[in-house]
């Protein structure tokens, strides 16, 4: 039947039956370095409407083409840590040498605001999600097997061979926390894995909960 309401996002109509906006759905992508994370969201945010993507800060430096509020907020470790300080991080981590934290004020506004908000973490910041926010959706993402996990990282070629090493070792350690996590979609075919996550995104609207969160 069409109610000829609108439909902002597929699954979700605006309001609901007493017109008070839905909170957004947190979901997170995590897994280990190399496996596709940040391919994949590009591909999911360019299908699914409704859904907007969090920008994190990092301590590490730019890559060729990266760009200052779109593929990370570039901070020194002094400016990094001032925000530790200040409690203005949702959740936050070091990687490889280097610090990553979610600015938790825009995730919250986005959440209330009823958009669904994407999250790409390494392990430990998915698990402080998950800990901290039980109601969020997480997704680890993995590869089809070691090898092109190691063969994707060195043909991005962009960390030194010292640091891929770094990033693989700690790959081994984060593909055993996988069971922590709801959801496994394995980037194979990259269509197919985009396609998994949306379904999830789409099926997650769906889900009916016993609160607003
Ligand atoms: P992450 O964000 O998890 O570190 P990236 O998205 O940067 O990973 O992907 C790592 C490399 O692997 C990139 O060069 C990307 O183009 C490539 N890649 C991503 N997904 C696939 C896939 N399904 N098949 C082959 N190569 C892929
Ligand atoms: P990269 O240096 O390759 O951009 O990111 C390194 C790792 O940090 C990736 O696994 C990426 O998903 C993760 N990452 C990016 N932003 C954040 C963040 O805000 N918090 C945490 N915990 N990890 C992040």
């Amino acid at each position: 039947m069409n109610t000829g309401e609108p439909l902002t996002k597929l699954g979700h109509k605006a309001g609901g039956p007493n017109h008070r906006l839905k909170m957004g759905n947190l979901i997170v992508l995590t897994g280990p370095s190399g496996v596709g994370k940040g391919t994949l969201v590009d591909l999911v945010m360019s299908r699914v409407v409704g859904l907007v993507r969090s920008v994190s800060v990092t301590t590490r430096l730019p890559r060729p083409g990266e760009v200052e509020g779109q593929s990370y907020f570039f901070r020194d470790r002094a400016t990094f840590d001032a925000m530790v300080e200040r409690n203005e991080f949702m959740e936050w981590a070091e990687f490889a040498g280097n610090c990553y934290g979610t600015p938790k004020s825009w995730v919250n506004a986005q959440l209330k605001a009823g958009h669904d908000v994407l999250l790409e973490l390494e392990v430990q910041g998915a698990r402080q999600i998950h800990s901290q926010s039980p109601a969020a959706i997480l997704i680890f993402i993995s590869p089809p097997n070691f090898n092109e996990l190691e063969e994707r990282l060195r043909a991005r070629a962009t960390e030194t061979a010292e640091i891929i090493l770094v990033r693989l070792q700690k790959a081994k350690q984060e593909l055993q926390e996988k069971n922590v996590f709801q959801y496994e979609v394995v980037n194979d075919k990259l269509e197919d894995a985009a396609n998994n996550l949306a379904h999830i995104v789409y099926a997650e609207r769906l889900r009916i909960r016993t609160s607003e969160g």
